[in-house]
């Protein structure tokens, strides 16, 4: 038997709040303080919203904005944010004009990125971050390519093209011990670029990770990124135990029940949605504050086991949240679908409505 009321748009949504988001990067400022937060917004800041977290986030303590892409960078000028915007990752057709033009900061990992660059320099000079790899091999100038990028960006600045702002790195975080050796690749590179004439204003190398756990890795600014939507960076440790609160829930309301030998309730959400279809028979949504085993995930809803107490259709259903009403936290989920709970955030569809609280 099936028993479905129509209830009025049976809609997930991610509740996103922006206390908590306040609250962590209050938090994670005043940890790594003098060092300033750089907080990192890519990925539509990482499925929580680019606009309203980028506003949170400069209410309580972050002192400029990491947009991956130069779209995004635009996007934040267009809406009145004025703070220092760094954008790094660049295809070959990159606005660069229009990033220089909008006082985007740029980093550059290859001479062609320079050359475009100073060539897309028109009345003033592009403020760029020069990127080196430590051993992560995902885009930075390799240690045979430095010396070479330096050398054209201190002419182009002496050409008044460009001005040198940074030297900077990203780590791997997945040891204390390669991202201590990572740290002494990234300062033998800052003294090789000295040697060659280059002045720094600024030097910066962690994220969330080593921002938290290496204080010699901080330099002038940490890129934060995870920690501050309240989730850990660690595998042996929670968000709770750094003092963060998560910063999104996700839910969505029971539409049907299906009483039978085993009750079950349908939710949505599905896939198409965001939620994995992967490790299922461990993972479980909360109802009531309840835990209900997760039997089966559609495109647009799920099936979970009811159990013996009662479950109305238009009852809400959360994956997970702050894991204080009986649901897991995102990086449980993540562990049941073998995933990191960056891509939990990051992967709820866009048509699941965000709703801000605080
Ligand atoms: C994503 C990113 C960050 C933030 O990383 P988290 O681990 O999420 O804190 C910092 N720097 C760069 C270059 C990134 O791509």
């Amino acid at each position: 038997m099936t028993i479905t009321d129509a209830i009025a748009e049976p809609l997930p949504r991610a509740v996103i709040d922006l206390a908590a988001l306040r609250h962590n990067v209050s938090h994670l400022a005043a940890l790594i303080a003098p060092s300033e937060v750089m907080l990192a917004v890519k990925a539509d800041a990482y499925g929580h919203g680019l606009l309203p977290i980028a506003r949170a986030g400069l209410e309580s303590g972050a002192t400029s904005l990491a947009v991956l892409e130069i779209p995004a960078g635009l996007v934040l000028r267009g809406a009145g944010i004025t703070v220092p915007l760094l954008a790094w990752l660049h295809g070959p057709d990159a606005d660069f004009r229009a990033a220089i033009e909008a006082d985007i900061e740029l980093g550059v990992s290859a001479r062609w990125q320079l050359d475009a660059i100073a060539a897309a320099a028109a009345d003033r000079p592009a403020v760029i971050h020069l990127k080196v790899d430590t051993g992560l091999s995902r885009n930075g100038a390799t240690i045979e390519e430095w010396p070479g990028l330096i050398d054209a960006a201190v002419a182009l600045q002496e050409q008044g093209v460009v001005r040198i702002r940074a030297a900077w790195s990203h780590l791997a975080d997945a040891s204390i011990d390669d991202d201590e050796k990572a740290l002494g690749e990234f300062r033998a590179a800052v003294a090789i670029a000295e040697e060659r004439g280059a002045r720094f204003e600024i030097l910066h190398l962690a994220a969330s990770s080593a921002g938290i756990r290496m204080p010699e890795a901080r330099f002038d600014l940490v890129r934060l990124g995870i920690a501050a939507y309240g989730i850990s960076p660690f595998d042996d440790s929670t968000g709770a135990d750094l003092g963060l609160v998560p910063v999104m829930r996700l839910e969505a309301p029971v539409t049907e029940i299906h009483v039978g030998g085993t009750s079950h309730a349908r939710i949505a959400i599905g896939y198409g949605d965001g939620v994995p279809t992967l490790g299922i028979a461990k993972a479980h949504v909360a109802i009531g504050g309840i835990p209900r085993q997760v039997v089966a995930v559609e495109v647009d809803s799920m099936l979970v086991e009811m159990g013996s107490d009662r479950v109305r259709v238009g009852d809400t259903a959360t994956l997970f949240g702050p894991g204080v009403n009986g649901e897991v936290i995102a990086e449980k989920w993540a562990d049941w679908a073998e995933t990191i709970a960056d891509e939990m955030v990051t992967g709820v569809a866009q048509r699941v409505p965000r709703v801000y609280l605080g």
